[in-house]
């Protein structure tokens, strides 16, 4: 008899439709986003090893002294932007690209910035595996932004920086959102940035331990660790 080939689905579809319900009770309720986890097969996101643990509510480490996030973060994160599938969307900080992918079923347009080379080439693979077509991918300092394609509709920083970086704000565009991790380096306070009529408001909404953003516009290089 043919084996099937796992394809995304296969062994870990049972974790991931728990992993869905996990979500749900802890109260995530945006049904898109609900469904987008149910498709993404997050361990192929996550090291050999490690793939009996890809769908536990948790961050898991994924080499170069970074972690994927926990599944929580990243369903709130989308949940709070709020989105219709129309828009083009930046995310600062691909690590293992997982959140691309989720981005990539909910969103027009995504791009996203690493700055870690081996990882983006790790993420890059991974995102072709799970069959997105409207991603772009870019090594760099993500605090700068990526101007070419500005403006935005959403931005993401999926890494915890010392301020907002202005850059990410001129990039936003009219009725846009930018979500941001600010604090110091063991905790941050998630912030919702939104441009309207040309104003620029913040918005607190939760405590949240991230990796350091580190750039021009984010930790110095040796402060940041
Ligand atoms: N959402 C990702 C988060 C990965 S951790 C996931 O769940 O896999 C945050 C990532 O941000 C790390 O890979 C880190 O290398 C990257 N990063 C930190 N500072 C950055 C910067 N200035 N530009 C781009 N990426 C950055």
């Amino acid at each position: 008899m043919a084996r099937p080939v796992d394809s995304g689905g296969g062994e870990f579809r049972g974790a991931r439709e728990r992993l869905v319900e996990t979500l749900r009770e802890k109260g995530i309720r945006d049904l898109s986003v609900l469904r987008a986890i149910e498709m993404t097969p997050r361990h192929n996101f996550v090291p050999t090893g490690l793939r009996h643990r890809a769908y536990e509510d948790a961050p898991l480490p994924i080499g170069n002294g970074q972690t994927i996030s926990q599944p929580w973060v990243h369903a709130r994160y989308l949940e709070l932007l709020e989105l219709k599938g129309t828009e083009k969307v930046l995310e600062i900080g691909t690590g293992s690209g997982y959140q691309t992918v989720l981005l990539s079923h909910l969103v027009a347009q995504v791009f996203s910035i690493e700055r870690i080379a081996a990882l983006a080439q790790q993420a890059r693979e991974a995102i072709q595996r799970a069959g997105a077509r409207n991603v772009n991918l870019s090594i760099g300092d993500g605090t700068v932004g990526w101007r070419e394609y500005a403006p935005y509709d959403a931005i993401l920083v999926g890494a915890g920086a010392p301020a907002i970086p202005q850059p990410l704000v001129d990039q936003l565009a009219e009725g846009g959102r930018l979500l941001v991790p600010v604090g110091d380096r063991e905790e941050q306070q998630l912030v919702v940035v939104q441009k309207k009529d040309g104003k620029v408001t913040t918005r607190d909404i939760a405590p949240m331990r991230f990796v350091p953003l580190l750039g021009s516009h984010g930790w110095g290089i040796d402060e940041g660790r």
